[in-house]
């Protein structure tokens, strides 16, 4: 299956074509998964699509869909293969949410007890004091857009 598009100059697509070596631990016609260079644990993993999608807005509903299969699966996989006791799962999702490569890929970032790690709670410095009104309209806001 094709793999298109690419992007010449982008780090994950250079990793699908071999150009750049990687610890790849799965692979479909549509994913690619691998050991991250900089692990924040052992055992991270990203999971990319093959073709060159940044956020998962851009990414067709299948290729996605194959990237969320392929996180489910290595998932558990991934924690039994390094004894952990659990793990996030999650996308940096644009650059305003940390992305910094921009080829869509999923972290799964094994856990374990009393490493001194953070959930993803702490995503954020200060939450939002949102009044009921407010968070009526944003539900409201979401639904309207689902339906347009
Ligand atoms: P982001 O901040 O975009 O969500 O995460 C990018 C991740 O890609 C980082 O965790 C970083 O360590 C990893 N990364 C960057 N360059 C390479 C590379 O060349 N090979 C691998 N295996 N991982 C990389
Ligand atoms: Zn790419």
């Amino acid at each position: 299956m094709s793999a298109e598009p690419t992007d010449e100059d982008c780090i994950f697509c250079r990793i699908v074509a071999g150009e750049i070596p990687s610890r790849t631990v799965h692979e479909t016609d549509t994913v690619l998964a691998f050991l991250d260079a900089n692990p924040l644990a052992p055992g991270h993993t990203l999971v990319v699509p093959k073709a060159h999608h940044e956020t998962l807005a851009d990414t067709p509903e299948d290729v996605a869909s194959d990237v969320l299969t392929a996180l489910y699966e290595l998932t558990p996989t991934v924690e039994r293969a390094v004894d952990a006791d659990a793990s996030n799962v999650a996308f940096n999702n644009g650059s305003a949410a940390g992305q910094e490569v921009p080829h869509l890929h999923g972290h799964i970032v094994p856990r374990f007890e009393g490493d001194g790690g953070n959930p993803i709670h702490a995503l954020v410095g200060s939450r939002p004091d949102l009044s009921d009104e407010e968070l009526d309209d944003i539900a409201e806001g979401i639904s309207a857009e689902l339906e347009a």
